[in-house]
């Protein structure tokens, strides 16, 4: 299985006529898990597909490198992937170009994911928190409500910031647009392959958001309250 490498783990590329590839890229290696640097000497040029073997600094294990090119502004680049993928948790897709997100949260939610990454489970639990403090504090403070500094109290100022019911009333709204639209005999209004493929995805976030999301959150909830009641109460109150 291949694992993708986004393009924040790229640490030096070569640009050669207007073809740019990594040749260093930070990864948590499949084989130890320890997140090392790989140097990456393309045995090919093929600019469709390249292929590079190179091993881990720390456990010598071998892994294979595959860089599936693609147009980049007005030259090639492409997309770097790790052959075994080792099992690993990927970031979100999206997040790079996620606009509400700040350079300083993104590059907080990549440590978080290469610390669980490298089974540093107490750090990956301490830097969630600080992922969700840096988003929370994002919206208070845009919002111009300097509330409570305490995040608790910053979660429960939230509904009042955010209309949490208007992403999925527009969901639903696009669906029964796009049915209609498919349900009236219009040439020119006729929806295609892209249309059908976007609403199936709009359908699938708004499933899981109304049937498969509350019943795992409420599993997960459940989950840390056992782990240590005490505990979290005293965070909870505190902070
Ligand atoms: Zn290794």
């Amino acid at each position: 299985m291949l694992r993708y490498i986004p393009f924040e783990g790229w640490k030096q590329t070569a640009n050669e006529v207007n073809y740019k590839y990594p040749i260093s890229v930070n990864t948590n290696c499949p084989h130890c898990k320890v997140r090392v640097n790989y140097k990456l000497s393309w045995a090919t040029r093929t600019k469709i597909v390249e292929y590079a073997k190179s091993s881990c600094p720390s456990c010598q294990k071998l892994s294979i490198f595959i860089f599936i090119t693609k147009a980049s502004g007005s030259g090639l680049s492409g997309d770097l992937f790790i052959n075994p993928s080792g099992d690993v948790r990927h970031s979100l897709s999206g997040i790079e170009d996620a606009h509400g997100l700040s350079t300083g949260i993104k590059n907080a939610y990549y440590s978080t994911i290469q610390a669980f990454n490298g089974h540093q489970w107490i750090a990956t639990t301490v830097l969630c928190r600080r992922v969700l403090e840096g988003i929370v504090k994002g919206i208070v403070n845009e919002n111009g409500k300097n509330g409570s500094p305490i995040l608790a109290q910053q979660l429960k100022q939230l509904p009042d910031q955010i209309d949490f019911s208007k992403p999925i009333l527009t969901l639903a709204d696009a669906i029964r647009k796009a049915g209609n639209i498919g349900a009236h005999f219009d040439e020119d209004k006729e929806p295609d392959q892209e249309v059908a493929e976007s609403l199936m995805d709009v359908l699938d976030y708004l499933i899981e958001y109304l049937f498969i999301l509350p019943s795992q959150i409420e599993q997960l909830h459940n989950k840390i309250e056992k782990l240590g009641q005490s505990d979290v109460q005293e965070l909870d109150e505190s902070e």
